[in-house]
């Protein structure tokens, strides 16, 4: 292999090129990024208190970018991808052996709020940079649509910012999904503590406001006054680009258990990638900063291999940060949930999930090394 092309130069395109070098390749590499490489899980929390900036955005372990010996093309969106390369939008073509899709994803939006002033999204720098300064413009209502993971650190710091803060979820539990009812419940728990308001169960039916926004409406008639209105409601897959490429794209690049697609000289990673999770048995995107990690050695490794010789069998872990608590999460949420160590009560504790007996999750409040222990035995 001679040539590499990675597109997206965040965490699944940067560790994808430092394990390209790292195993071994000594070709050409060229990196092709919308935005220069940085770090996103702190937008959400201490980017928006004040207490990092921009300049203290690097990844961590960011390799320094001219011992990748690569060739940068970043600013520059890629187009599309055919067997003649990858054209980007300056009309140049890339043409390589192998190709890395590390294009992640994109904030939802909420199509009718989408040209009122005061909505915010937040997935890039410069969408944190815009809540930042909005933000600034003093205590007021804010508004925060869906209760997962990015709208609850969103609540979290706009409340610390001394904002009055509602957070509306349209699920009964927030973050049911992914870590159980019951564990769902105590997250949700943590809005009411720091006296924000946590309203489940509801859709939101619109906005009031015309050129800014002045409230939300909800389907039951209700309207919550805003000032500023934050939608956290997931994040879609980038792959419009990847439009007649011939590879197999549903919510997410379809690769195999190993991030590879049909085609052995292309790989997927990070959150654009939809692999076949063995543990799980189906198809799932993982979206979390570990997942993105830690596939670029797997995928990179195939990739060279010139098949799947190697597969990403690893649980799930994310963590979050919300109320001064960090939450810690690893593999499968099942309804056999068992507090191990310390007590709800206090927020400081550890639950694992079971089934059969088997353990096949563990959950932590502000519990890092038991919970660091109990991952252990996934
Ligand atoms: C605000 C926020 C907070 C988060 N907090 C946590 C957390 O606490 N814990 C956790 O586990 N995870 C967290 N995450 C998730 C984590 O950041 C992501 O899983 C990770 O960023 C995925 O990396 P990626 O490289 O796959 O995708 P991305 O980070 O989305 O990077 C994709 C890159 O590709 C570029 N790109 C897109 N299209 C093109 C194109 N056509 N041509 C060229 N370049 C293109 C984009 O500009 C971007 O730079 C958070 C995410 C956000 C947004």
């Amino acid at each position: 292999m001679r040539t590499v092309a990675v597109v997206g130069t965040s965490l699944a395109g940067l560790r994808s090129a430092q394990e390209l070098r790292a195993q071994g390749f000594g070709g050409r590499l060229v990196m092709i990024g919308a935005e220069p490489p940085y770090d996103r899980p702190p937008l959400s929390k201490d980017f928006l208190l004040g207490k990092v900036s921009t300049a203290d955005l690097a990844l961590a372990d960011q390799p320094d970018l001219d011992a990748l010996d690569a060739e940068w093309r970043i600013g520059i969106r890629a187009e599309g991808l055919t067997g003649d390369g990858v054209t980007l939008e300056d009309g140049t073509t890339i043409v390589a052996d192998g190709y890395v899709i590390a294009t992640g994803a994109v904030a939802r939006t909420l199509g009718a709020a989408r040209d009122l002033k005061g909505v915010h999204t937040l997935r890039t720098l410069d969408d944190a940079i815009a809540l930042k300064r909005d933000l600034a413009a003093g205590p007021g209502s804010v508004v925060v649509i869906g209760a997962g993971f990015i709208g609850a650190e969103v609540a979290s710091a706009c409340r610390l910012l001394g904002h009055e803060v509602t957070v509306i979820e349209a699920m009964p539990v927030p973050l049911a999904s992914v870590v159980g009812p019951e564990m769902g419940a105590v997250c949700g728990g943590l809005h009411a503590e720091s006296d924000v308001r946590l309203m489940t169960g509801v859709a939101v039916a619109g906005f009031g406001g015309t050129d800014r926004v002045t409230s939300v409406k909800l389907a039951d008639g209700r309207e919550i006054p805003a000032d500023l209105v934050v939608a956290g409601v997931g994040a879609r897959p980038v792959t419009e680009w990847l439009t007649g490429s011939g590879l197999a794209v549903d919510d997410g690049v379809l690769v195999d258990s190993g991030c590879v697609t049909a085609n052995p000289r292309v790989i997927a990673v990070g959150d654009v990638a939809r692999y076949r999770c063995r543990l799980r048995g189906r198809r799932i995107r993982a979206e979390h900063w570990t997942a993105a990690n830690e596939q670029a050695g797997v995928a990179v490794a195939n990739l060279l291999a010139g098949s799947t010789v190697t597969h990403f069998a690893r649980h799930g872990y994310f963590w979050s940060d919300q109320y001064g608590r960090r939450i810690q999460f690893a593999g499968v949420a099942t309804e056999d949930v068992r507090i191990v160590e310390g007590d709800v009560a206090s927020k400081r504790f550890v639950a694992t999930y079971h089934r059969d007996d088997a353990l096949t999750g563990v959950f932590a409040m502000d519990s890092p090394r038991p919970f660091t222990r109990l991952r252990r035995s996934l």
